[in-house]
């Protein structure tokens, strides 16, 4: 069957009036030219062949459709109805997505979000919309990633970016895995409760708090992923150390020569070191899917195959936008765009992204044991034992 034939017709709270609930313009699927990496028509079979074999997971992405108009974001989130992409992730070989709220944006009953009852209601509301679908639904175990493949649906895993919303309360772990949360950063770029994070760059790396400690135990026993990306360094390797589970770099970029920034080698290997998984990132700040690719090999080459996958975090709109609002909140600064373009090309959003990884791997000749392992294997292998 065709993968679009996947999807069942229903789309985000269909079960609603839209009159029940305030509506946006949604973006489309491409704002820019698709692109697809060349095949010829063996590679083209080989490549269709092993998306649909493989159990395809992404570690990251955000699977909802964005608002046409970006700077609307703040305020569709705050709604608290985000519209998860039914139709065009059905379109997709993906059979499980870690699918990170928008937390950070939550804001439903405070300014700033990243609070616990914005997350609690944002993952339950979500999960009464996936409830109503045939074709996707909330996942929280292994089997169910399996069944999901099986049976052409589509697992989606809620994960949250920081531990923020947990504030000094190690049980709230438990609650937000009982509402269906199975990955959660220790922090985001700000540093919280648990650790020093990302963007807290004066020179003093506090790592990992006593508390934080306390939380990936916590996290490690009730069988929630830990994941350190956007976590200080210092933070990741005090994790790496600390968690008895192996650690996930859901969503993360090497450090190149002759770069300063992206993760270094030293915490990568860290996160290897656990048996975890690191997920190559393309967010929209690199030129295009080869300039994704040469990241993805510089990390197999360092911490080896069977520790990569992939997690392009690339959504349904105007990623470059919303990441100009973010770098303005964290002080960062992000270009108007690269090469003129506002997405990476061959990977604008998760469909093309996901069509567009193995065409790639199977250019390169990879053998169909790697590409299995990379697709989400390796995932599988370290969810087996985190959850
Ligand atoms: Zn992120």
């Amino acid at each position: 069957m065709d993968l679009a034939d996947r999807w069942d017709g229903y789309s985000a709270f269909d079960y609603l009036d839209p009159e029940d609930y305030r509506t946006f313009d949604l973006a489309g699927k491409h704002a820019g030219e698709p692109y697809e990496v060349p095949l010829d028509g063996a590679e083209e079979d080989r490549a269709e062949r092993l998306a649909r074999e493989s159990t395809v997971v992404s570690l990251h992405e955000h699977a909802f459709r964005f608002p046409a108009d970006v700077e609307e974001t703040p305020e569709y989130v705050r709604e608290g109805r985000t519209h998860t992409a039914y139709e065009h992730l059905a379109e997709s070989p993906l059979d499980a997505v870690f699918d990170m709220h928008l937390d950070g944006l939550s804001g439903i009953h405070t300014k700033e979000g990243w609070k616990f009852e914005e997350m609690v209601h944002d993952v339950g509301m979500r999960g009464c919309d996936l409830a109503h679908s045939e074709f996707a639904f909330q996942a929280g175990s292994v089997e169910d990633i399996r069944e999901a493949a099986e049976g052409d649906r589509l697992a989606l895993v809620p994960a949250i970016e920081s531990s923020m919303p947990i504030e000094n309360e190690l049980d709230r772990i438990e609650v937000l895995y009982g509402v269906g949360v199975r990955s959660m950063g220790i922090t985001y770029i700000e540093s919280n409760a648990l650790g020093t994070g990302g963007g807290d760059d004066f020179g003093s790396d506090g790592g990992l708090t006593r508390f934080g400690a306390a939380a990936v135990e916590r996290m490690n026993d009730v069988g929630m992923a830990v994941s350190v990306s956007h976590a200080s360094e210092q933070t990741t390797l005090d994790a790496c150390e600390v968690s008895d589970a192996p650690v996930l770099d859901t969503h993360t970029r090497p450090r190149m020569a002759d770069e300063d920034r992206g993760a270094s080698d030293e915490t990568l290997q860290a996160v290897a070191d656990t048996g975890g998984v690191v997920g190559i990132v393309a967010s929209s700040t690199i030129p295009d899917v080869e300039t994704y690719m040469e990241h993805f090999e510089y990390v197999r080459d360092l911490v080896g195959i069977d520790h990569v996958a992939f997690g392009p975090d690339v959504l349904y709109g105007d990623h470059r936008g919303l990441l100009q609002w973010l770098g303005a909140k964290y002080g960062l600064d992000i270009p108007e765009g690269i090469g003129g373009r506002r997405y990476v090309k061959g990977l604008e959003n998760p469909t093309e992204a996901w069509h567009n990884i193995p065409r790639w791997l199977v250019k390169e000749g990879y053998t169909d044991d790697e590409i299995a392992k990379l697709l989400g294997g390796n995932v599988l292998r370290v969810l087996d034992e985190v959850w």
